[in-house]
């Protein structure tokens, strides 16, 4: 830094003739004062239009840009106009649907603000260990204050909150279980980070059933089983993940025991996690009583709100700003677990990254049906019973689409032309011809006896409005997905 003097208490009084010199200095001075991703989000395909006086008109690409622009940012804007021309008094928003990527005529962000700095990461939390054991490292990012409760996870949650504030206290051993890509190596992990963060000094271990056994296999292999032993007991916390490994490993079973009861006689902490509660995991019956012995505690699948309450979490920890639409969207139709749920997101991430272009439900859409191109596994993996399930008909199509939008029968197959009644009969159309193939004339016949044209009209219309209306995209997903059209 050369100089610390603010340029503009210097610098003569700039008048800018030219709108884009003056919106650059503008966006040079906002820049700083907002997020990246929100500020490229938002201020991207956007000019100074004109200049009354004390008035200067922004364009903006969009509606929904504008919207953001007067709840958020227009006294910020205005704040940063004064600061680069002091005659500037008011700041009003004009839509104009040409700035997009209209490079005469919108300023190209991503050249003139490059991104000089990536993501940041916080910094690796360093683990104490004994010399010679191996540990992983617990990630930083899991931490309990992140971890988003649920009713399928809020005693797994609560007891690893209490044994990070007590370890060895009364959940020893705590045993977690679950499916894959529940929450339970972040809680594991989480746990091991608060216990650090409280107590620097104290011994931790993660190690996985696989790091654990490879151990042991080299302990015997060097016969040094003794040493392995021996650093084991300097442990003060031990947390070993996906415990169901040990099946069929007799020799590290034993170990593991020795252990485990080394470790739990001198009140020290050990946290596990399994795929399955202890009574089923096929391991010698001593260590399964070991593990009954403690507190057990299972996560499960979460719900609609659950799922979408951590997408809100994730994107913040990502910054990555996605209309709230769109992750409802994502909550909606991503229901295996939370992996495949943080799947999604880092794919939008990406894509952010690659072609900086927010997510859109077309954009997510689309990633889903590339990762879901083979349904019929994915059926199997989520165990539907919809295996057996008939294929939809017309009739249930529009017993569907009325439910949903609490239309009748009879309005939908009548004349009424309102939007309540309108949308929901050319979605109905639209599912028939596109879903399950039925022709026009057809489909006519069927919604009181319409023209041909008319339903092919009512289709192109569906077709339209899903690559622009959100909603509508997500009703037709909703709906098709419902009646298994997917
Ligand atoms: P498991 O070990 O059960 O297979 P993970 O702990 O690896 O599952 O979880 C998969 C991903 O989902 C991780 O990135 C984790 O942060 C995230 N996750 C799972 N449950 C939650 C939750 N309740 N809140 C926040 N993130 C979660
Ligand atoms: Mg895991």
């Amino acid at each position: 830094m050369t100089s610390s003097v603010s340029s503009s208490a210097l610098a003569p009084q700039v008048t800018h003739t030219d709108f884009t010199s003056l919106w650059l200095a503008i966006l040079e001075k906002l820049s700083p004062e907002l997020q990246r991703t929100e500020f490229i989000t938002w201020f991207r395909d956007t000019t100074i239009l004109g200049r009354e006086e004390g008035k200067v008109i922004i364009g903006l690409p969009l509606p929904m840009v504008m919207n953001w622009h007067l709840e958020k940012f227009q006294a910020v804007t205005l704040e940063k106009c004064k600061e680069v021309d002091s005659a500037i008094t008011q700041v009003v928003y004009k839509v104009d649907g040409n700035l997009k990527d209209n490079r005469d005529r919108s300023i190209d962000i991503l050249e003139h603000f490059p991104d000089q700095k990536r993501r940041k990461l916080p910094g690796k939390q360093e683990v104490k260990m004994a010399e010679g054991l191996v540990s992983k490292i617990l990630n930083p990012r899991y931490l309990i204050e992140n971890f988003i409760v649920g009713s399928n996870n809020r005693l797994a949650q609560a007891a690893c909150a209490a044994v990070a504030s007590s370890p060895g206290g009364k959940y020893n051993p705590l045993f977690l279980y679950g499916g894959v890509g529940l929450g339970k190596t972040h809680l594991l992990q989480a746990t091991g980070n608060a216990i650090l963060q409280r107590n620097p000094r104290a011994t931790v271990v993660y190690a996985t059933t696989e790091d654990f056994t490879n151990q042991v296999v080299e302990a015997i292999r060097t016969q040094k089983m003794e040493n392995l032993r021996r650093r084991y007991r300097q442990v003060d916390i031990l947390i070993i993940d996906d415990i169901q490994f040990l099946a069929n490993k007799e020799r590290t079973q034993e170990e593991f025991f020795h252990t485990f009861n080394t470790l739990y006689e001198a009140g020290k902490q050990i946290i596990i996690s399994s795929d399955r509660p202890p009574d089923e995991l096929k391991l010698e019956d001593r260590l399964v009583s070991r593990f009954e012995r403690g507190m057990i505690a299972d996560v499960s699948v979460p719900d609609y709100e659950t799922r979408l309450a951590i997408l809100v979490e994730k994107s913040k920890e990502y910054e990555l700003f996605i209309d709230m639409s769109v992750l409802q969207f994502i909550a909606e139709h991503t229901t295996k677990n939370v992996r495949e749920l943080e799947g999604i997101l880092m794919q939008a991430v990406a894509q952010y990254e690659l072609e900086q272009r927010m997510p859109t439900i077309k954009s997510i859409a689309d990633i889903m049906s590339k990762l879901n191109k083979d349904p019929h596994v994915q059926e199997q993996e989520v165990g539907f019973e919809s295996q057996d399930r008939k294929k939809a008909t017309l009739q249930d199509v529009m017993e569907a689409v009325s439910k949903y939008y609490s239309v009748s029968l009879d309005d939908m197959m009548g004349t009424s032309r309102v939007r309540e009644v309108l949308l929901p009969r050319q979605i109905a159309m639209y599912i028939g011809k596109q879903h399950l193939a039925i022709s026009y004339v057809r489909l006519g016949e069927v919604f009181g006896n319409r023209d041909h044209t008319t339903v092919m009209n009512s289709c192109g219309k569906i077709e339209k409005k899903i690559q622009g209306d959100h909603n509508v995209l997500r009703e037709v997903h909703t709906l098709t997905s419902e009646l298994g059209l997917r």
